[in-house]
């Protein structure tokens, strides 16, 4: 996600900022550019239009031209634009102030993503801001639709509202309500049904819907990887029924950013969250300052460190970072690591927070950034003696034999991971004598 908009973005701007001085010219060029980048991500033409506009005129009315350093000046004024265009600073946080049971409808076509994002808030609402979360499916056309919500509320630990068969959609939606009112549930989530296309009967059912369940927020879900489709819908179903929020699921995927950054201006519905994958846990917060950030190759520290604050062990972190600096860092540290890793998801989404990390993943490519390696090297490792383990220089051939039976792969794999252990060992040491500068130096070469 944003990672061609991200690259092209960083060329214009250390472009700028080689130069001492710049002039008009120059600053016109930029823009020439940064026009070009957001089309090509897939950005709807007025959002261009008013992005350049506002970005050239403070550009002109802050007199960059004359500051110390004016390409970071023009960055800086186009990460503020960026943040403006994403939906302003802060999340847009749901709205669950009115008296329980609060309703969520959740709206969108078919295959948006729509089941599993109520599954996701399910566990969000329930496990994090600890509230009684009942999940209901409205979707009686699809057979399997009810029993695909039920499964994934069991799966997620959070209760759905009993399935009974004949019921319509509006009947269910009452039986919802009353069951949170009888059992002191917090947030009813209602999944609606979805369509392949926008009709009118679909937007008449949402409608009625709305009328029985009265809901602080109807959550429209869209495909990020639908480009341009994603921003339409949101425009056909806010007119239609009214959405507060949006979602945009397959964030994780290589979608190239464009509706994200065109859905506020486009349909004046905020993005609320994204989804970053198929696990109920990949849901986060939109924050448009954090993500404006990756798409100027700032990076996401702070997002970083919130995922890495909730899902990493940090006494085991901070054991294994000692004996790193230390210089002992062994297989047992490396398998930790990778259990760590695993935790916070896919590699590339890790590095994909990093500052500067646009160039590092053109450097790496699409190479070791597949978690399925890292799964096969915790086997390796697993089936090693804890003699092995610590000292991994004396796994000979015929201990690599005995390795690869125990672990399914070959002395080829053992040999390429032993390998990668070993400059992994060698580029710690290094980085600890270069130090802090060394690695910036190492990341912008
Ligand atoms: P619905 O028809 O709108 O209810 O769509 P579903 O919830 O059944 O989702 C359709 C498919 O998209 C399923 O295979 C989901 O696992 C997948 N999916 C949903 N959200 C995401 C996401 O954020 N990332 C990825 N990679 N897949 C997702």
């Amino acid at each position: 996600m944003f990672d061609s908009l991200s690259s092209k973005l960083s060329g214009v701007f250390s472009g700028l900022s080689r130069r001492g001085r710049l002039s008009e010219g120059d600053v016109a060029e930029a823009m020439r550019e940064v026009r070009m980048a957001m089309l090509e991500a897939d950005v709807a033409l007025p959002v261009v239009r008013d992005f350049v506009d506002k970005v050239r005129e403070r550009a002109v009315g802050q007199e960059i031209l004359e500051s110390i350093s004016p390409g970071q000046a023009v960055a800086k004024i186009v990460n503020d634009a960026l943040i403006e265009a994403l939906g302003g600073a802060g999340a847009a946080t749901l709205n669950l102030s009115a008296a329980p049971p609060v309703a969520i409808l959740m709206v969108g076509l078919q295959g948006s993503g729509k089941t599993t994002t109520t599954g996701k808030l399910g566990l969000r609402l329930s496990s994090r801001e600890r509230k009684r979360v009942l999940l209901a499916s409205l979707d009686v056309q699809r057979p399997a639709a009810q029993l695909q919500l039920q499964q994934l509320a069991e799966r997620v630990g959070v209760t759905s509202l009993p399935i009974l068969p004949g019921q319509s959609p509006q009947e269910i939606t009452r039986r919802a309500m009353k069951t949170a009112r009888q059992e002191g549930y917090d947030i009813v989530v209602l999944d609606t049904a979805g369509r392949l296309s926008i009709d009118e009967a679909l937007m008449q059912e949402v409608r009625e819907i709305r009328e029985i369940a009265g809901p602080a927020e109807t959550l429209l879900v869209v495909d990020a990887m639908t480009g341009q489709d994603a921003v339409n819908t949101a425009q056909h179903f806010n007119e239609a029924v009214g959405v507060t929020g949006v979602v945009m699921s397959r964030m994780d995927g290589d979608a190239r950013g464009g509706a994200a950054l065109s859905m506020k201006a486009m349909t004046g519905a905020p993005i609320k969250f994204v989804g970053m994958g198929e696990k109920p846990e990949a849901l986060e917060e939109f924050y448009p300052e954090r993500v404006a950030g990756r798409i100027l190759g700032l990076g996401d520290i702070a997002g970083l460190v919130e995922k890495a604050s909730e899902t990493l062990d940090q006494e085991e972190s901070e054991r294994v970072a000692k004996k790193m600096l230390a210089g002992k860092f062994d297989l047992d540290d490396y398998a930790s690591q990778i259990r760590q890793i695993g935790k916070l998801g896919s590699v590339s989404n890790i590095l994909g927070m990093l500052p500067g990390a646009g160039k590092l993943k053109e450097k790496l490519g699409d190479r070791d950034l597949d978690t399925a390696i890292f799964k096969r090297h915790q086997a390796i490792i697993s089936s090693m003696t804890k003699a092995e383990r610590k000292t991994p220089a004396i796994i000979k051939a015929s201990r690599k034999k005995r390795i690869a039976a125990g672990s399914g792969t070959t002395v080829q794999e053992i040999n390429k991971m032993l390998k990668q252990f070993d400059d992994m060992s060698t580029m710690m040491k290094r980085l600890n004598k270069m130090g802090l500068a060394g690695m910036k130096q190492m990341l912008s070469g």
